[in-house]
């Protein structure tokens, strides 16, 4: 039977480039690159090359670079680690668990928490972000720049331009989630004004396992993983260094490949969702409109009135649609969509939404495949 993967934002398969480039490094490097002998430094000048390409790749220098064992670690070190003593921390309403969660933490510390609201289509309400920062002590701002359920993109150049507009002493640090971004649609972290930005190679066809924290050199940050101090102090562990360099090829190519990937994918979305409102006309789209620029292009979520996720996504995946629905947790149960209870959506609608994310080598094909299950299953 063949399959659809419309999952890419839970994660993408291993692209030929990186595999291959996994392999040679799994044979090529025996050193530990903090070693000082030959294998150590050879090692070692692999490491500095993938931090420089990763650097190149994103606009910043390599020395601003740190290495994670994911999305997860990175968000974690931004959060705990970039939160100044005694001032506030801001997240958006809809953050992945990895920073809601950091902020729950702080929270739960006695530290002062704001979570800053979203409009209906998950878009950050910026004169709410405004009103919030003002007159605050200067502390830590971490709102995602893309959705990972509704594909909503946050609207970075205004909240620039707000964070301007702050007196120096109520401008915070600012970090983004750029997980679900990166290779998507075309952005520089620096140049929008971040302070952080966390990445994850496995959702660009990278391995899974490697995480990316860009960290301006202006910017304050303590470690939260302590111990050798590798990468500058700022996250102690032996790197992994063979998944660290298949990471480089592909970072390197989802950001060279972007605009192609976001012109494929929007089309075939649009044509997509298209096709489901004709076969299930009850299906409502969730996040911003079709067109939208401020919606990912590889990104549909689909509220399907009366469906329940934890029965239809099983079913889905006997017939060979592999998609999401809410949010599956480790255990692999699946949990009303957090994003959706947060936007409003009682528990019913929040178990009623399937996210179908499509990837850079899905075909028309492979759609009109999970139309037509879609449409048995469904409709
Ligand atoms: N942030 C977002 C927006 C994500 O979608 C994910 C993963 O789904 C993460 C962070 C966590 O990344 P990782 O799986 O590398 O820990």
């Amino acid at each position: 039977m063949s399959r659809v993967h419309l999952d890419h934002n839970a994660t993408t398969p291993l692209r030929a480039e990186a595999r291959a480039e996994l392999l040679r490094a799994v044979d090529a490097l025996r050193g530990n690159p903090s070693s000082v002998h030959a294998a150590g430094r050879a090692a070692r000048a692999e490491l500095d090359d993938a931090r420089e390409r990763i650097a190149a790749a994103l606009g910043v220098e390599g020395e601003e670079i740190i290495f994670t064992s994911g999305g997860t670690e990175a968000n974690n070190a931004a959060i705990f680690g970039g939160t100044p003593k005694e001032a506030p921390l801001f997240i958006g309403a809809l953050e992945h668990s990895s920073v809601h969660e950091a902020a729950e933490a702080l929270k739960e510390a006695g530290r002062a928490v704001h979570t800053l609201s979203v409009d209906p289509s998950g878009l950050l309400d910026i004169k709410a972000m405004k009103a919030a920062l003002e007159g605050q002590k200067a502390g830590l701002l971490s709102v995602m720049a893309a959705n990972n359920e509704l594909g909503t993109i946050s609207p970075l150049e205004e909240m620039r331009l707000c964070l301007e507009g702050l007196s120096s002493a109520s401008r915070p640090l600012w970090h983004a989630d750029c997980v679900q971004m990166l290779g998507k649609r075309r952005f520089a972290p620096r140049e929008m004004g971040l302070d952080m930005a966390s990445f994850s190679a496995h959702k660009v066809g990278g391995p899974l396992g490697v995480g990316v924290l860009w960290c301006a050199k202006s910017a304050a940050l303590s470690p939260r993983v302590v111990g050798g101090g590798q990468e500058s102090g700022m996250r102690s562990g032996t790197e992994n260094l063979p998944a660290i360099a298949a990471a480089a090829v592909a970072i390197e190519l989802a950001v060279a490949e972007q605009e192609l990937y976001a012109e494929r994918t929007a089309r075939l979305s649009a044509s997509l969702w298209k096709e489901i409102q004709s076969s299930i006309p009850s299906a409502r789209l969730l996040g911003p409109p079709i067109e939208s620029a401020a919606r990912l292009p590889n990104t549909l979520c689909v509220l399907l009135p009366g469906a329940d996720g934890r029965v239809l996504v099983p079913r889905l995946d006997l017939e060979g649609l592999e998609v999401s629905a809410g949010s599956a947790c480790s255990s692999g149960s699946i949990e009303p969509s957090p994003v959706l209870l947060a936007l409003g959506h009682n528990e019913a609608d929040a178990r009623a939404a399937l996210r179908l994310s499509l990837g850079r080598d899905t075909t028309e094909e492979e759609l009109r495949l999970a139309i037509q299950i879609l449409r048995t299953t469904c409709g």
